[in-house]
């Protein structure tokens, strides 16, 4: 495999506005992006799938719905002028006080595999998709509404999503995309008045989410495991007409769609992002059949959390008592979910077939878990034993609790004429400094190996390494704080937040504290399963 470039390395995403002032988020000369919300390109391609996949049914309105927060990145992607989201009218799309015209508002069924048990019925138990749109570059959004109320899936429960979790899942979306990792995004947050009861009364949120669709591995488990093979065939078309075209009548018999190169792509994908989230020290938390999506993107945030000081078996869900999710699992996990699709898949596939393409799980895994490594730590070229040179960065990390963002922003700086004063503030962060020096010739000499230079100094690897070590990632008592001011009415801090998330590799001098340790009052911060 080709080591990929880390995506995302120096890219400026653009303007991105929270509460704008009317008129500051206009696309000047861009009229691809001049839809508004009447004129979206809505073609609802979900509603075309038979009715046990889906039930049609609106929004139920929440009291005193009001905008908090929205992303004018987000909206460029379904080419809305982002000056439409100020209007009223979004909220009241949005939240089911009007009919938003071309859509057809409707909630799928799925099953899933939680914390390893199968669960025969699941659902989008307070999510409402409006219908997809397509963007003027071909590509499908479907816009969905999280929070929107109760649906045939709800089962006991509400159908509600609380502010806190959708400020959560706003933000750390935006965050994913912008360290260059596959994920749902977010539109915007609508916050409401209407008390939501969780462990203490909160109130009730959306958060408008958008991924080329929302079908999970548990949505192909739910038919397969009622013995409903038919319609596994039904919807695997409908995924790779809509969505991955490439395997449509390729390679299969009869003209059949190839369903092995899919399922392969499928497994590929999924390895990829997890080889991702485990370079930026992503733990997802919830690793569920049902939170993992059929694109192979990040889906669900609920009780994530990304490495701090430095501990490998993170569990950063407070309901995971057995550590199922914990940091380290992921990459097993991964083929673990994977393997529940492949027997859902069974009807469509012979076993050696889908035993032959889950093998392609660990090679592109390892395969980008490297290149990601390589590239944060400013190597160029491969070696055998680089994952030996990470290994040992790791383990010194976890003897120390490092802090994983800050040893890697550190390292960037070695490189940069800092001498002996930037050698010092990684040394620092370590407890055993001769074991950290031993390791710092070592990576010095690998250096120095990949450049084929004498010098270590080199201005351009320091600002390669810059674009892929982020400088802010989303954390815990970040997301707390704005969480707290949120709840009190005042939203100034989640748009402060998503604009350094948006460009976390930027230096952001004025915002310094946003970078530091976290305070001793973010250990306290414990986020479970309720959302
Ligand atoms: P999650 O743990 O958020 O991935 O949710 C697991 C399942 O429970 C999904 O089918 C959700 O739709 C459903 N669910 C979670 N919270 C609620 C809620 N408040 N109301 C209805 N369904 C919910
Ligand atoms: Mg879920």
């Amino acid at each position: 495999m080709v080591p990929a470039p880390v995506a995302g390395a120096g890219r400026r995403i653009g303007m991105s506005t929270i509460i704008a002032e009317p008129g500051e988020t206009t696309f000047a000369g861009d009229t691809a992006a001049a839809r508004t919300l009447e004129t979206l390109a809505f073609e609802p391609i979900q509603s075309s799938l038979p009715a046990p996949f889906q039930t049609r049914l609106a929004v139920t309105p929440l009291v005193g719905a009001h905008l908090a927060s929205f992303d004018a990145d987000a909206a460029r992607l379904i080419d809305l002028d982002p000056a439409q989201v100020q209007r009223p009218e979004f909220v009241a799309y949005l939240n089911g006080e009007r009919p938003w015209p071309g859509a057809e508002p409707s909630a799928m069924v799925y099953a899933g595999h939680q914390f390893g048990v199968y669960v025969p019925q699941l659902g989008d138990g307070r999510a409402i998709s409006f219908g997809q749109v397509r963007n003027a570059r071909g590509e499908l959004w479907d816009l969905q509404s999280k929070g929107a109320g109760p649906t045939p899936y709800s089962r006991f429960a509400d159908g509600r999503a609380v502010l806190r979790s959708t400020i959560r899942e706003y933000l750390c979306s935006a965050a994913m995309h912008a360290l260059g990792g596959p994920t749902t995004r977010a539109l915007a947050i609508v916050a409401s008045s209407e008390p939501v009861v969780r462990e203490s009364v909160e109130t009730g949120a959306l958060v408008l989410r958008m991924a080329p669709s929302h079908i999970r591995f548990g949505s192909f488990e739910f038919f397969f495991h009622r013995g409903q093979h038919e319609l596994v065939r039904t919807l695997a078309d409908h995924v790779i007409a809509h969505h991955c075209p490439a395997f449509a009548r390729r390679g299969g018999e009869g003209g059949q769609p190839d369903y092995a190169e899919w399922f392969g792509d499928i497994v590929e994908r999924t390895a990829r992002m997890i080889a991702h989230w485990q370079a930026v020290g992503f733990a997802h938390g919830v690793m569920n059949t049902d939170n993992m999506s059929i694109h192979g993107i990040t889906l669900d945030y609920g009780p994530f959390g990304f490495l701090e000081a430095f501990d490998a078996g993170l569990i950063c869900n407070h309901s995971d008592e057995g550590g199922r999710y914990a940091f380290d699992n992921q990459p097993g996990i991964g083929y673990w979910n994977l393997a529940c699709l492949a027997q859902a898949l069974t009807p469509l596939l012979e076993v050696d077939t889908l035993k032959a393409m889950l093998a392609r799980y660990e090679p592109a895994y390892s395969g980008r878990f490297l290149a990601l490594m390589r590239a944060k730590l400013g190597l160029t070229a491969a070696r055998d034993d680089d994952l030996d040179l990470v290994r040992e960065l790791f383990a010194q990390m976890q003897h120390s609790r490092a802090d994983y963002t800050i040893v890697f922003r550190r390292l960037c700086d070695l490189g940069a004429s800092g001498g002996p004063r930037a050698s010092a503030q990684v040394r620092d962060l370590f407890l055993d400094r001769e074991r950290f020096e031993r390791w710092g010739a070592r990576y010095r000499a690998r250096v120095l190996e990949d450049s084929g230079s004498e010098t270590f100094d080199d201005p351009a690897r320091a600002a390669r390494m810059r674009g892929v070590n982020p400088k802010f990632i989303l954390r815990n008592y970040l997301a707390q704080t704005a969480i707290e001011a949120a709840q009190r009415g005042d939203y100034a801090e989640i748009g402060r937040l998503l604009h350094l998330l948006q460009h976390p590799f930027d230096e952001h001098p004025a915002h310094e504290s946003y970078a530091a340790l976290p305070p001793d009052w973010a250990t306290g911060i414990a986020v479970s399963c309720s959302s």
